[in-house]
């Protein structure tokens, strides 16, 4: 067969441990064979972070930037453990947090649905896409404890540093705490476009909540930005599309994101996102069914997987022990970004092939053959589930590609 080409090339940010060995062998095993691939390559493994002072974390981010699409291997984060297994030379910022900010996206997380894994909430018939808002809020607050008989005051001062307002938070009669925290119109206004875009990119609904009636300056900002933003920009392109935007309050949203199918994006603010995307993602079977894509304002797209480099499994492939790990929303990260550069180039054999990649390794798993992770969950009549390692679940979706 005749390989695919590619015009453009995909930002690729190789990472850590237990994914980047699988990341080899995706390469290896599911596109190399059939496409001639093109990509600018980028080592993100914590060593070549250390080794570059971060820099090369930054050059994949504009890289990105340039060619539009990016595909991201986990990465891992270090903490004072981890400056001391890799001797490295200070705690590096989290990579994602870095290129997250420099493309200023926002990420879509989704489940990877099979027949066989029904979610844990069985109404959920179609993945529910969550948006997080990550910027603000708790996340870039500034807390304080104070005693009996001190007062927290909200104080404003113009760019002169004149005082425009002061109003009392609090006169404590006791020990407590005060919080102050914050939000830009312009994040929250870039965070409504990304996900009324990604909405009219797949022709879902979109649900947002917060808490307007309780908040009302803060989170009703938030609801006046999105209403305004839709109704000026969006309203005649999702009537189009026969979709539509729902604000309602944050707990409405819950409620009714519970009695749903699935298959809207639901936007949430920062820490509600934090919270509601572990209980989705859990909700719907395994991390390693669980993709993502962040999407800047101004069209950019990196992809990865949900999870992280699966530490634990690493250690074991190190000692030559056998490992059943599940690369799944890894492959959806290349899929991913192949698909949407081949929508982008106009290259449509580049789109067939990473759908037909994608429908392979849900076929594999259909048919019983899985990594340890889903055994527990699959429930298919007639079937019973056959646990394969990492290399081999890999080959059996080589043998139906
Ligand atoms: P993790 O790598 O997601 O793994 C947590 C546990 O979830 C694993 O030990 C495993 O459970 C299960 N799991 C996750 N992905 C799996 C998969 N593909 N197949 C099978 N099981 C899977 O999270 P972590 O242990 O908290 O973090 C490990 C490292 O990843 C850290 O250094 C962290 O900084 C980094 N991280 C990176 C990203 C990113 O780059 N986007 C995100 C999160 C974390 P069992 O051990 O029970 O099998
Ligand atoms: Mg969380």
């Amino acid at each position: 067969m005749e390989k695919i080409r590619m015009t453009t090339p995909i930002v690729e940010m190789d990472g850590d441990e237990m994914t980047r060995v699988l990341w080899q062998w995706i390469k290896e095993l599911l596109i190399e064979p059939y496409v001639d691939l093109k990509t600018e390559y980028y080592d993100l493994g914590l060593r070549e972070r250390d080794a570059t002072d971060d820099a090369v974390t930054v050059a994949s981010a504009q890289a990105t930037k340039k060619w539009g699409v990016a595909v991201k291997c986990a990465t891992i984060t270090p903490n004072a453990q981890r400056v001391e297994e890799y001797h490295l030379k200070k705690m590096w910022k989290s990579p994602n947090g870095t290129i997250r900010r420099i493309l200023d996206g926002t990420v879509f997380r989704a489940p990877i649905l099979v027949d066989g894994i029904t979610p844990y909430v069985p109404g959920w018939k179609k993945p529910i896409v969550l948006a997080r808002h990550a910027y603000g809020d708790i996340y870039n607050s500034v807390e304080a404890r104070v005693e009996e008989g001190g007062t927290a005051y909200l104080v404003v001062c113009d760019k002169d540093g004149n005082e425009v307002s002061r109003r009392t938070i609090h006169s404590f009669d006791g020990d407590g705490i005060v919080q102050g925290a914050h939000n830009l119109d312009k994040s929250i206004a870039s965070f409504a476009r990304s996900c009324f875009n990604y909405a009219l990119d797949y022709k879902i609904p979109v649900w947002f909540g917060a808490k307007d009636t309780i908040s009302k300056t803060y989170d009703h900002r938030f609801k006046d930005i999105f209403n305004e933003i839709y109704q000026t920009e969006y309203a005649a392109k999702f009537e189009e599309a026969n979709i539509y935007f729902l604000y309602t309050l944050i707990d409405d949203v819950v409620a009714r994101v519970m009695r749903s199918e699935g298959g809207m994006l639901w936007a949430c603010k920062n820490y509600d996102g934090d919270v509601m995307s572990d209980m989705v993602a859990t909700a719907y079977g395994s991390l390693g069914m669980m993709s993502s894509v962040l999407v800047s304002p101004d069209g950019n797209y990196e992809f990865e997987a949900a999870h992280g480099t699966v530490t634990r499994h690493y250690y074991k492939h190190l000692k030559g022990e056998e490992t059943s790990t599940n690369s799944v929303a890894t492959i959806w990260a290349w899929t991913g970004a192949l698909a949407k550069r081949g929508e982008l180039d106009g290259n449509q054999p580049l789109v067939d092939f990473a759908k037909k990649l994608e429908k392979a390794t849900i076929d594999t798993i259909e048919s019983g053959y899985m990594t340890g992770d889903l055994i527990p969950m699959f429930k298919k009549e007639g079937i019973t589930p056959v646990k394969l390692n990492s290399r081999r679940f890999l080959e059996k979706i080589a043998e139906k590609l």
